[in-house]
């Protein structure tokens, strides 16, 4: 019997919001598409193995993305692939994620000056939800951006778009005034 298990017997009740329990359950199963773009990927295959064992927290590899509510781009992401890319992104249900793992997808990676058949940052193609960087992330560090993903989604909310829910998030970042607050209430209580 698990601990949860162990507390919640018999006649107990939880209460909770609607939100809470769709959030929970989204960010409990979270399903990336298997495919990789380069030597990133490879990297990826690593977090998915044994050492690592993604699946302890409900992150599985889908071979389609019909089935799948996670992209994460591993690898370069030339013109000729960038296409594929949005393609598969549209073929995703909502909602969707995407993970924009090592230095080539975040912003053309090596190829930043010289490669004319690389796109500079897959984010001009499709929403980036999370920045891993890196070349290449180690798994840590991927593992790192999936939480930060399964973050984002504790924060949603039914009825608020994705957009605004953003917006929301980025306003409450970006005050500052309940921090210098706190920092003056320090100054006064020493
Ligand atoms: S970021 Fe580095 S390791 Fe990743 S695909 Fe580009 S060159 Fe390869």
């Amino acid at each position: 019997m698990g601990l949860l298990d162990a507390r919640i017997t018999k006649h107990n009740a939880l209460v909770t919001s609607v939100d809470n329990v769709m959030n929970w359950a989204r960010l409990s199963s979270l399903w990336p598409m298997g495919f990789g773009l380069a030597c990133c990927a490879i990297e990826m295959m690593a977090t998915n193995a044994s050492n690592y064992d993604l699946e302890r927290f409900g992150i599985f590899p889908r071979a389609s993305p019909r089935q799948s509510d996670l992209m994460i781009v591993a690898g370069t992401v030339t013109m000729k692939m960038a296409e594929r890319v949005v393609r598969l992104y549209e073929q995703m249900p909502e909602p969707r994620y995407v993970l924009s793992m090592g230095s080539c997808s975040n912003c053309g990676g090596p190829y930043w000056h010289h490669g004319y058949h690389v796109l500079k940052g897959v984010d001009r193609v499709i929403p980036v939800d999370v920045y891993v960087p890196g070349c290449p992330p180690r798994p840590e560090a991927l593992i790192g951006g999936l939480m930060k993903i399964q973050e984002l989604i504790r924060m949603e909310q039914i009825g608020i778009s994705r957009a605004d829910a953003l917006k929301k998030l980025e306003e409450k970042s970006a005050d500052p005034r309940p921090l210098i607050e706190v920092a003056r209430q320090g100054v006064k209580a020493s």
